[in-house]
C-alpha cells in the first residue's frame, strides 16, 4: 500500500432551510472534521466536503470521489432533512466505500433553549432515516455507525471502518504471484481464479519456478553475505551438532532466495507469492526462512500454492497497516490437538513458513531436514506466538460462491516447551471451545490453512466480505452448533 488515503467527510441537507441554517450546517461539520482528526482515534485523515444540497452536486461530488485514487470511502451524515431522491443519481454512480455516520452535533438536548428553529436546525434522528431509507432500497452495500461524534469509542468504531474500506479499495490491488500450482490432489487449496477476480479484484498469475529461481541465482555473494551478516546479528543460532561453516551455507541459500524472491516480486509488481515443496526447481531449499522474512514486510503467502490465503494474508495485511503495537498477522496451519481436559487447543504451525510478526520472544534460525521433499535441510525461524485474542479465517470456494469463515481465538503458551519441533508455532482454542468450534469449522467446510492476525477484529473481516458480496460465518463465543447449521442452510438459499 502506497497511498496516504483520505476519507471524504459530506453532510447532507437542503436550500429550505435559509443562508444562517447553512452556515451553521457546514461551521458544525467542519469543526467535526477538525476534531475527527485531531483525535488520534481515526488512522486516515477525514476531508470535510461542502454541504451537499442538490441532484447535481451530489452527482458531482460522488464522482469526483470516485476518480480520486487517494479517496478510500465517503462518510454522509445528515445534520438536517435531505430529501433522498436527490442522492438517488449519485448513489447509483458512487463506486468507493460507503459509511452512514449516524451522528448529531450536540451532545445533550438544550432544554432551556430549545425552540422550533433549533428542532429544524438539528434534526439528524430523522434526516438520517430518510437517507438511510433510500440506501437499503438501493441495495446499496454500507456501514452504519450511529453514536455521538466526539466520543472516543465510537470515534474508534470509524477508524476501525476505514481500515475496512482500505481492504475494500486495495483489494482489487493483490496481485499474487503463483511459482507452482496447487498441491497435487488437495481441494481446499483450490478455487476459481476467474470469480475471485470478479469477486475480490485479485489478479492471480502463474510463472514457472524456473524464472524465479534464475533471479535467485543472480543474487551477488556480496549481497548475499550481507543479509546473512543481518540475520545473525537479528536471531539466535542454533546449530544444535551441526558444523557452523555448513549452517552458514544454508542460511545463506534462505538470504539468496529472500533477495532473488523481492527483487522479482518488485520488478513485476506483485504482493504476494505462493510456492510449492515439491516443485521448487532449481531452487537448493524450500523457500523458509526467506519467505518468512517476506511475509514480515507485508507480502501475502500462501504454503503448496495456496493462492486464496496468499490473497487473504497480503490483505489482513494491509489492513492492519501502521496498528500501533500489532501483534502480527501470518499464515498458519492446524497441525495437531491437544485433547487434555483444562487445555485444549490446536497447535498452529507449518513446514517452515510462519510469519516472525506474531513471534513472542526471541526469534532462533535452525536447519532441519523436511520431513518431505528432495531438497537439502532448510534454515527457518523458529518462535513462539504472543498470547491474546485472534482470529483465523479461511476463504473457501464452494463451487458456485465463496464463504469467508472467521473463527475467535484465544491464543496461549503451550504447557511445555517442544525442543525437538523445528518450526515456529502458535498455539489457541478457538471459541467457544475446542469441540464446538472445530465442529462448526467443519461444518462451514473451512480449510486446514488459515490467514490468522491477532490485529482485526470480526467487524472488519464481516463488512470486508459484505463489501465483496460474499457470505461470512462467524464462530466465537455465541455459536451453538444447531444455530450454525441452520445458518449455513438459510446462506445456501441467500447467497446463491
Ligand atoms: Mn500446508
Amino acid at each position: 500500500m502506497d497511498k496516504n488515503y483520505k476519507f471524504w467527510f459530506c453532510a447532507g441537507s437542503q436550500d429550505l432551510y435559509g443562508d444562517a441554517v447553512l452556515e451553521h450546517v457546514a461551521a458544525h461539520t467542519k469543526e467535526m472534521a477538525e476534531k475527527l482528526n485531531a483525535s488520534g482515534n481515526l488512522p486516515f485523515e477525514v476531508v470535510w466536503k461542502p454541504t451537499l444540497l442538490t441532484n447535481e452536486h451530489i452527482r458531482k461530488t460522488f464522482n469526483e470521489a470516485n476518480t480520486d485514487e487517494t479517496c478510500a470511502g465517503v462518510i454522509v451524515w445528515c445534520h438536517t432533512f435531505s430529501p433522498a431522491k436527490s442522492w438517488i443519481i449519485g448513489l447509483r454512480e458512487l463506486n468507493k466505500p460507503l459509511l452512514h455516520f449516524h451522528t448529531q452535533y450536540n451532545e445533550e438536548i438544550p432544554y432551556d433553549e430549545i425552540d422550533m428553529d433549533f428542532m429544524n436546525e438539528n434534526q439528524a434522528a430523522h434526516g438520517d432515516r430518510e437517507w438511510g431509507h433510500i440506501v437499503t432500497r438501493m441495495g446499496i452495500e454500507r456501514k452504519v455507525i450511529a453514536g455521538y461524534w466526539a466520543d472516543p469509542e465510537v470515534q474508534k468504531r470509524i477508524g476501525s471502518w476505514q481500515r475496512t474500506a482500505v481492504g475494500i479499495v486495495e483489494s482489487s490491488h493483490i496481485r499474487v504471484m503463483r511459482v507452482a500450482d496447487n498441491m497435487r490432489n488437495v481441494a481446499v487449496t483450490e478455487g476459481d481464479k476467474v470469480e475471485a477476480q470478479i469477486k475480490f479484484g485479485w489478479e492471480v498469475d502463474t510463472y514457472p519456478v524456473n524464472e524465479i529461481a534464475e533471479a535467485v541465482s543472480a543474487v551477488s555473494q556480496a549481497d548475499i553475505n550481507a543479509l546473512v551478516d543481518e540475520y545473525y546479528s537479528k536471531y539466535e543460532i542454533l546449530l544444535e551438532g551441526r558444523d557452523e561453516k555448513e549452517f552458514r551455507e544454508h542460511v545463506a541459500v534462505q538470504a539468496g532466495i529472500e533477495i532473488g524472491f523481492e527483487r522479482f516480486l518488485k520488478e513485476k509488481n506483485y504482493h504476494a507469492i505462493v510456492t510449492h515443496f515439491g516443485d521448487l526447481g532449481s531452487l537448493k531449499q524450500l523457500p523458509g526462512l526467506a519467505i518468512q522474512r517476506l511475509m514480515e514486510k507485508g507480502y501475502g503467502f500462501g504454503a503448496e500454492g495456496d493462492w486464496k490465503v496468499a490473497a487473504m494474508v497480503r490483505l489482513m495485511k494491509i489492513m492492519s497497516t501502521g496498528i500501533k503495537d500489532a501483534k502480527g498477522t501470518s499464515m498458519l496451519e492446524d497441525y495437531t490437538y491437544n485433547l487434555k481436559a483444562g487445555d485444549r487447543g490446536i497447535l498452529q504451525s507449518h513446514m517452515l513458513e510462519v510469519c516472525p510478526s506474531i513471534a513472542d520472544g526471541p526469534i532462533s534460525i535452525k536447519c532441519q531436514p523436511l520431513s518431505m521433499g528432495d531438497r537439502e535441510d532448510p534454515a527457518r525461524l523458529v518462535f513462539t506466538s504472543k498470547v491474546g485474542t485472534g482470529i483465523a479465517t479461511s476463504l473457501v470456494d464452494l463451487g458456485h460462491r465463496f464463504r469467508l469463515i472467521i473463527n475467535v481465538v484465544d491464543c496461549k503458551k503451550t504447557a511445555k516447551p517442544m525442543p525437538k519441533l523445528p518450526t515456529a508455532t502458535n498455539y489457541w482454542e478457538p471459541r467457544p471451545n475446542l469441540y464446538t468450534g472445530a465442529e462448526a469449522w467443519i461444518y462451514a467446510g473451512g480449510a486446514h490453512h488459515t490467514a490468522f492476525t491477532y490485529d482485526l477484529s470480526v467487524e472488519q473481516m464481516t463488512d470486508w466480505a459484505d463489501a465483496m458480496g460474499i457470505e461470512a460465518v462467524v464462530i466465537d463465543e455465541n455459536t451453538d452448533i444447531r444455530s450454525f447449521r441452520n445458518e449455513l442452510r438459510w446462506n445456501e438459499a441467500s447467497f446463491r
